[in-house]
């Protein structure tokens, strides 16, 4: 549509990526992807409390195809990583994932063979945030890091 029409001119292009990623980074859906523990923590995130509506992004959705924020929250084995691969896939351009906990973002204390030990090993991740599990105010923090990211990109890279 309009969009390679205006990266010809930079100056239309740099108010463009203001204008979109100002909409975007303040209504991301985020999508997610719970397996263990740190999905009941992510409860607290999205509840009256810490209030993740506050960033926009209290519209959780459960199809990868009305998402753009992949949250990977808990262990994620080995049987589950294609289905996790495949959830990243349907989900449209541009998208984002945060990688909350210990065992999301390097396997945790499951050192073994049938637990994926990082899922940065199946989909690429923006944002790890640490802890077993991790507060709600951390994951707001790695949420805020993404509306960062978001902020410092073109849209004429998105593909
Ligand atoms: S990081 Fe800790 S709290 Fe989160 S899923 Fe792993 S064991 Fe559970």
């Amino acid at each position: 549509m309009g969009l390679e029409t205006q990266v010809q001119n930079p100056f239309i292009v740099t108010r463009m990526d203001e204008v979109i990623n100002w909409g975007r980074k303040y209504s991301m859906w985020p999508l997610p992807f719970g397996t263990a523990c740190c999905a009941i923590e992510f409860m607290g995130v999205v509840s009256g409390r810490f209030d993740i509506s506050r960033f926009g992004a209290e519209l959780v959705r459960f199809s990868p195809r009305q998402a753009d924020l992949l949250l990977v929250m808990g262990t994620v084995c080995q049987k589950q990583a294609p289905v996790l691969k495949q959830i990243y896939d349907q989900m449209p351009n541009p998208k984002w994932v945060l990688s909350m906990g210990a065992c999301a973002s390097s396997g945790g204390f499951y050192d073994n063979y049938s637990v994926v030990q990082g899922i940065d090993e199946l989909i690429p991740v923006d944002v790890y945030v640490a802890g077993c599990p991790p507060r709600p105010e951390n994951v707001l923090g790695a949420v805020m890091k993404i509306m960062e990211k978001i902020d410092r990109e073109r849209v004429a890279e998105w593909r």
